[in-house]
This record gives structure tokens, sequence and C-alpha cells, in this order.
């Protein structure tokens, strides 16, 4: 018994597909994109502080994210695209920022790029909102209708936010209790809940009541007075699954919508 789990465990690690882009060669891709795998997955990030969690924290997540949902929907992993157009918080250590000049050309080659190696449905899992969302929306319905790909693009802590809701009973924010728990259950050592105290947060303006630049902390919480965060493994391990489960389910749903309607 022992030895057929060992047998198991040699055969499924030497036959593991092997499903990031940087990691195959050009005769296994050549084998397989378009044939058997037709979907792409292509995390977006920024360097940007995020209270006790990594800088890198919309980086982590959507890499994670792809790594998870990869064998699910028959996916290769494209490499993340690590810098973005931060915003408000780029004057702070360690933070960076593109300029959407740059960056918008950019990542219309990348996601082209992606179209001529023959993948059909290019999926942009974006770590990172403001302007970025908008530029990523963009290119990505141009590149759809110039190289006739389909192409969705998720933000997933919006489209998430119900099981926000419903994971820790109140809203969260960037670098909220949301956020950093997704972090948390990807990699505890990358949060040190010691550093942590409810002061280093502050919730986002209503609309026209004030605006500053920087924004004076690097939680913002979408609501006051919640989503302050907690630390709890057990909650932060919930909402990471559950959070994969309805991207990898929204993902799955739009593919299937493309096919039935011949896009
Ligand atoms: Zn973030």
């Amino acid at each position: 018994m022992k030895r057929l789990l060992v047998t198991l465990l040699f055969a499924t690690s030497v036959f593991a597909q092997e499903r990031e882009m940087e990691r195959i060669n050009w005769m296994d891709f050549r084998d397989q994109v378009p044939s058997k795998i037709r979907t792409v997955l292509l995390p977006t990030g920024t360097l940007e502080p995020h209270g006790v969690a990594n800088n890198g924290a919309d980086i982590t997540a959507p890499v994670a994210m792809a790594k998870t949902l990869a064998p699910r929907l028959n996916a290769m992993i494209a490499p993340v695209v690590p810098y973005g157009i931060t915003g408000s918080m780029e004057a702070y250590p360690g933070a960076f920022t593109i300029p959407e000049a740059a960056y918008r050309p950019y990542m219309k080659a990348v996601i082209e790029g992606l179209a001529k190696n023959g993948f059909k449905n290019i999926i942009i899992l974006n770590g990172h909102g403001g302007p970025q969302t908008a530029v990523l929306n963009a290119v990505a319905s141009e590149v759809s209708a110039e190289k006739h790909v389909r192409t969705l693009v998720i933000n997933w802590w919006s489209f998430a936010s119900d099981v926000t809701k419903e994971v820790f009973g109140e809203d969260g924010g960037h670098a909220g209790w949301n956020e950093t728990a997704f972090v948390q259950a990807v990699d505890k050592s990358l949060v040190h809940a010691e550093k942590y105290s409810d002061k280093l947060a502050t919730a986002y303006p209503a609309p026209n009541t004030w605006s500053a630049s920087p924004f004076p902390s690097s939680i913002g919480l979408y609501q006051p007075g919640q989503g302050y965060p907690k630390f709890d493994q057990k909650k932060a391990d919930e909402y990471y699954t559950k959070v994969v489960a309805k991207v990898g389910g929204l993902i799955e749903d739009v593919i299937r919508k493309w096919d039935e309607a011949g896009v």
C-alpha cells in the first residue's frame, strides 16, 4: 500500500502538466497550444504599500489564484506583469508606478502576444484597481476586436465582495481584512500581525468630501469601522477557497457562453 502510494506520488509529480509559460519549452508549447489548451491566465499587479502585508500583495494574490485555477480551467499561466499604475500610494517606501503612456502600449503588446501564440481565451487576473483597471479593460477589448480572441478582465476583490461580507460579516478595504486574509492564506510569512494597529487604517472618503495625496494610510477601508485586519487563519483559508471558487466559476461560465455564442 505504502509502495503504491509512493509510486502514485512519483507518477503525478513526473506527469503533472507544466502550466507556467516560462517553464515550458517551445516544442511542448507547440504540441499543446492551441490544440489542447486554449485558455491563458495573465496575472497583473503593482507594488504599493499594504498595511502589514507585503508591498507585492497585488502580485501575490493573482499569481496564487492563477496557480490554483489553471488545472481546473485547463489553462496555461502567463508570467505576471508585476509593475502597474499605483496611484495615491506611490509615495510610500518601496512603491512603484508606471506612467499610463508606457503601461497602456506595453499591456496591449503582452495581450497581443498571447493572441499571436494561439490562445483563444485570454483571462486577465488583475490584482490592482484604479486607473489600471480602466487601461486593462480598454486594451483587452481592443485586442479582442483586432485579433479575434476573447478577453476577460477580473478584479477579484470587487467581484468577490459578497464573499468578503459572507466570510467576515463586514466589508473590506485596500489591505483590509479581506485582502490581508487572502495573502495570509497564500503565505502567512508575508503578513506581520505583530506590526499591526487599527490606527494604521483610514476609511476612504465619501465622494466630494476630502481628497489627500498621498493617501494618509496604507490601509483604506471601504466603509468606516469595517474591514480592520484580524489575522484569523481559518477565516483566511476559507476566504481564499471561496474567492478562488467564485472566480473560477465566472471564467468557466463566460467561456461556455462564448462557445455557445460561437464568438
Ligand atoms: Zn492590493
